[in-house]
């Protein structure tokens, strides 16, 4: 991974040849920090006021990709006319598309299933917080006692692993936090592709765009792994951290300087 303050003029180049940016990013780690309750993850004004600058600009398109439930990420970011993808990118919304993949329907009674079982089993200690996504279920741990994360660990996979093998359901594992899927190859990837089609029919330019997606997280990995040159993949978090992104910003402060960087150039 690359610094990308000391890439900027091959950033430039990029864009430079279509002059069109569509701007994907991630939202929890990528436009606020982590915190410990994921209600309390709420985007700062300077970030909101930047986003819906960037709203307006003829060659920005620009879309939020989040593990959220859309409705959840529509609420967080609050910002018109862009568009939002929810759910590791399951269900996606935005100017000229409206989209629930049918696999959630399909593995809606399985999670159902899982949930109620969790809720029964779980041990009682402080800190979890299962959060029903209408698409998945996520268990957060991150304020649980480290001494019991192994308990919830454990207890989790006594239940969902016989649906992963069945293939009712798949698992992924992000940030403290364990996760139930429906079960197909469907991720945040397959919607940025989704939103990207959607985004070039709207901007009616048809033309082509650089796309620059943003992330910190392992769900942010499927979309680093498939992106090619000129398209841009930017990791956030440190150098050392074995991301398949192509370049790296420190932080939130970074991304929100970045994305600055792109509106004063090219807005
Ligand atoms: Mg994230």
């Amino acid at each position: 991974m690359r610094l990308i303050w000391k890439n900027l003029e091959e950033i430039n180049k990029r864009i430079r040849k279509s002059g069109r940016i569509f701007l994907a990013l991630d939202y929890d780690g990528t436009l606020t920090p982590i915190v410990s309750r994921p209600s309390r993850a709420v985007m700062r004004y300077p970030a909101r006021a930047l986003l819906s600058r960037l709203s307006n600009k003829k060659n920005i398109s620009l879309a939020v990709i989040s593990g959220r439930r859309l409705s959840d990420i529509e609420k967080m970011v609050k910002v018109k006319g862009i568009f939002y993808a929810g759910s590791h990118g399951f269900e996606i919304k935005g100017p000229g598309i409206k989209f629930i993949h049918p696999a959630c329907l399909a593995a809606r009674p399985y999670i159902r299933q899982i949930k109620s079982r969790l809720k029964h089993e779980l041990p009682s200690v402080g800190g979890i917080i299962l959060e029903d996504k209408g698409v998945g279920l996520s268990l957060h741990y991150r304020n649980v006692k480290k001494t019991a994360v192994d308990g919830v660990k454990k207890v989790f996979h006594n239940i969902v692993d016989g649906y992963a093998a069945g293939k009712k359901v798949r698992l992924s594992f992000g940030k403290k936090v364990l996760e139930v899927r429906p079960n197909i190859k469907w991720d945040k990837f397959s919607a940025l592709n989704e939103i990207s089609k959607a985004a070039r029919k709207s901007a009616k330019a048809g033309k082509r765009h650089v796309t620059i997606y943003i992330g910190d997280d392992a769900t942010d990995e499927d979309v680093f792994k498939k992106m090619k040159a000129p398209d841009i993949s930017v990791y956030v978090g440190k150098k050392s951290y074995k991301s398949r992104a192509e370049f790296f910003v420190s932080n939130v402060n970074d991304v929100l300087k970045l994305i600055g960087f792109l509106e004063k150039n090219y807005g």
